[in-house]
């Protein structure tokens, strides 16, 4: 088995908070990431496939097919956006590394042509990273004017 990985980059704003807390909870937890108006982060995303060479070609993935992907599906629908609002697929959820992990892993595994998806890595900083591998988790989606949530 060999892992092969793409590393892309995207600028975003987000802001951590709980719409179903109080202003003095989020604070609380979620401290200056709970700035009103948001803050920045420059994201390193790395995704990893996994899989044997094609006896063919030498690739378990072409890269450019899973650049491509990568473009398409996650970093043109999240580059210079405000992750709470801009993104269809993030609407609802707080968007923690940790979450948005999950929802990148869910759109990209069904899109690989080739290998299986390993690890979605998404770096928020040079110190402070996520690493998802699949495991079934459960990511809380707020809905409508955040009165009532669901699982998903
Ligand atoms: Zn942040």
């Amino acid at each position: 088995m060999l892992y092969v990985t793409r590393r892309c980059h995207f600028s975003a704003s987000h802001r951590l908070y709980n719409p179903e807390w109080t202003d003095e909870q989020n604070d609380a937890v979620f401290d200056k990431c709970n700035n009103l108006y948001g803050h920045g982060h420059n994201y390193v995303l790395e995704v990893t496939v996994a899989g044997h060479p094609d006896p063919e070609t030498g690739y378990v993935i072409d890269l450019k097919k899973l650049r491509d992907i990568i473009e398409k599906e996650i970093v043109e629908k999240v580059d210079h956006k405000h992750l709470n609002y801009d993104v269809d697929f993030l609407q609802g959820i707080i968007p923690t590394a940790e979450n948005i992990a999950v929802v990148f892993w869910n759109i990209l595994e069904s899109k690989i042509p080739s290998g299986k998806l390993y690890s979605v890595k998404l770096f928020e900083s040079d110190n402070n990273l996520v690493e998802y591998f699949g495991e079934p988790v459960s990511i809380k989606r707020f809905v409508s004017n955040y009165a009532s949530a669901e699982l998903v």
